[in-house]
This record gives structure tokens, sequence and C-alpha cells, in this order.
């Protein structure tokens, strides 16, 4: 089997307004550099028709490699799916919303040769129809997680970037459940330089990323790439002594003096303080021990349910790919469905 020289990998939770236009680019982005290619595609668990719209594309398009995970595992876990099962000697990874731009293809395999880079990541010089918040909240996350890191994991950097076999191979040998990817490429090392780029508004529908998995991506990289915050309580307590030694000698001379020491507030107050800080602490401490109890389990990092499209031996190290997914050959364009539920193909 001859090498296939790149395999675009993207991850699509709820794009059925994206997915036919993000075909569209993507192609002629790939067609622009000539050679084969592969654009992978997973649908990670998503309620509207992506799945529909992913298998009437892989019928129609001998190129495109349709994979359905099993459930919604995530944005890290989708994309880590695709990198799995993905074939190419270079990797392009982008985000389905169009919000990265397929054009910079050509200049990323550019860079990546005259760098003699084993990864060209981007990075976004501006943000186009992004809230002021989530801009503010980014920026602030990428700073702080610079100064905690124990590596250097680059600045205003997302996952849209293009890698090569072995860097990716040896990304694919960490196998955490709890990925913070753009940190873990950092991690892997080899020659790996910027590219700057302006990004989009989303193309159609609207952020999978609210609040709540924002914080949570960003406990996962604080705590899968440094453990700053688990010293903390220990300088902390540090301090504390000290401060505890002063008020000591201070209430050792007032009651040597003869004058007695009043202060329900000052008392609250000490109460008050040290409860929140320990059970700060203690959650911090639970963070850690959490991800520690997930790992421990070594479940598999996702669950494939069928894959559409080009059939034939796809490495599969860190999921687990149902019977029926492997092997699967492209789908005649008459067989596909209608609009109606996702089923196995056998
Ligand atoms: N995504 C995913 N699974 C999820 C959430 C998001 O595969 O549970 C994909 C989504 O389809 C998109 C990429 O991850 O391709 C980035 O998500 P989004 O554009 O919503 O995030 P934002 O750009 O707003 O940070
Ligand atoms: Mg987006």
């Amino acid at each position: 089997m001859t090498a296939l020289p790149l395999s675009i990998v993207v991850p699509c939770f709820n794009e059925e307004g994206c997915l036919r236009e993000l075909h569209v680019r993507l192609t002629r982005a790939a067609a622009s550099v000539g050679g084969d290619y592969e654009i992978v595609l997973i649908n990670d668990g998503s309620r509207d028709r992506t799945w529909e719209i992913m298998r009437e594309l892989a019928a129609s398009d001998p190129r495109l490699v349709a994979i359905n995970l099993s459930r919604n595992h995530g944005h890290q876990l989708a994309l880590t799916a695709g990198l799995d099962l993905c074939a190419g000697e270079r990797i392009l990874i982008i985000d389905a919303d169009l919000q990265d731009p397929p054009e910079l293809l050509p200049e990323m395999l550019a860079e990546m040769d005259r760098a003699e880079a084993d990864v060209v990541y981007a990075v976004r010089r501006a943000r186009a129809g992004e809230t002021a918040f989530k801009r503010g909240t980014a920026k602030a996350f990428y700073r702080i997680l610079s100064r905690l890191a124990d590596i250097e994991i680059p600045l205003d950097t997302g996952d849209f970037r293009l890698m090569s076999r072995r860097a990716l191979d040896a990304l694919l040998s960490l196998p955490e459940q709890a990925r913070f990817i753009r940190g873990m490429v950092a991690w892997v090392g080899f020659r790996q330089v910027p590219i700057a780029y302006d990004r989009a508004e989303r193309h159609a529908g609207q952020t999978n990323y609210p609040l709540s998995r924002m914080m949570r991506l960003a406990l996962d990289a604080v705590t899968g790439f440094s453990t700053a915050p688990l010293r903390w309580a220990s300088h902390f307590g540090l301090w504390l002594v000290a401060a505890s030694v002063l008020l000591l000698a201070y209430i050792a001379i007032s009651f040597l003096s003869g004058s007695v020491i009043q202060g329900w507030t000052s008392l609250m107050l000490v109460v008050v303080v040290l409860g929140a800080v320990q059970m700060f602490v203690l959650g911090m401490i639970g963070e850690y021990l959490g991800r520690l109890y997930i790992e421990a389990k070594r479940r598999p990092l996702y669950i494939v349910s069928e894959i559409a499209g080009r059939a034939g031996g796809r490495p599969n190290r860190l999921g687990h790919v149902a019977q029926e997914a492997e092997g699967t050959e492209t789908i005649a364009a008459s067989e596909t469905p209608g609009g109606s539920g996702s089923r196995p193909i056998a």
C-alpha cells in the first residue's frame, strides 16, 4: 500500500449547516496542493442531521471517510478518534465550522517544508464574531496556563495545525483520558513553528463550547500540565505558620500586659477564611484525584459505532471500533437512507 500523503481530520458536533460548505472548501484546498488525500470526518454524537449528511458525502466522494462515534465524547476525544484512525503522512487538524480557513493549507505545507518542521500550528491574530467575553477569557487562560505549565504551550493557538506522521505517532503514544491536545502536541517536541491567521466567524450554527465546557478544558489543561496548584497548598500553609507565630506573640504580650483581647469579628473572619481556603485546596486535590481515578480505569478513549467510506486496515490504538465498523466499503449513493436514522453499514 502506498502511503497516503495527506489526511484532513475534522471533529463535528451538530454541524449540519457547515458540512457541505466544509467539504467543498476542503476539497478545493486539498486539490490545490495536488496529491492524494483523505478527509476524515468524525461525528461526535450529533443531535441534528450531521451523520446523514456525512454518509451522503462519503457515498459521493471516495476520498471522504465518515466515522460515527457511539455518543458525544467531547471535542478532544472526537479529534483523538480521527487522529487515531487516519492514515496520512501529514495530518491537518481543522474545525468543522470554517472558523479556521482551509485555504491556509498550501501555506502550512510550504512552511513545514521550508522550516523542516514536524508541526506547523496556526496562531490566531484576530478573532471575528466571538464575544468580548470569550476572547477575554481565552486570552487570560492561555497566559495563565503558560505560567503554570512545565512545558511551553504556544499562546492563542487552538487545534488548527499541520502535523507530520512521526509527531502524530508520538502524540498517539500518550494514553491519557483527560486530553488537552494542543498542550500534548507541545509536549511531544520536535520542531514546531507558528503561522499567523485571522479567525473567521462561524459559517453556521452556534458554538459548542459553552462556559462549562471551557472551564473543563481549562482544568484538564492545568491538571494535565502542571502540579503547581498542589504545591500552592503547602506554600500557603507555610505562610500561615509564620502568621500564627506572629499572632501567638501578640496574644502572649497582650496576656502578660494584662489586657483582655476581644474580637468576635476577627475570630469569625479567621474561621471563615481558613474554612474557604481549606475547601478550595480540597477541591483542587479532588480535581487531580478524580482524574487519577478516571485514568486508573484505563477505558478506551472513544467508541466507534460505524465507519462509512474508504475501507482498509485503519490503525486503532486508543479506542474501540465496533465489529460492523471495521472494513466497511464505500456505500453506493443509492443506498444512502434519505434522512432516516443511522444504521450500521454491513
Ligand atoms: N466539537 C465536537 N464535539 C463537541 C463539541 C465540539 O466535535 O462536543 C467540534 C465542533 O463541531 C467544531 C470544533 O469541535 O468542529 C470546535 O467547536 P466550536 O466551534 O463549537 O468551538 P469554538 O470554536 O466556539 O471554540
Ligand atoms: Mg468554532
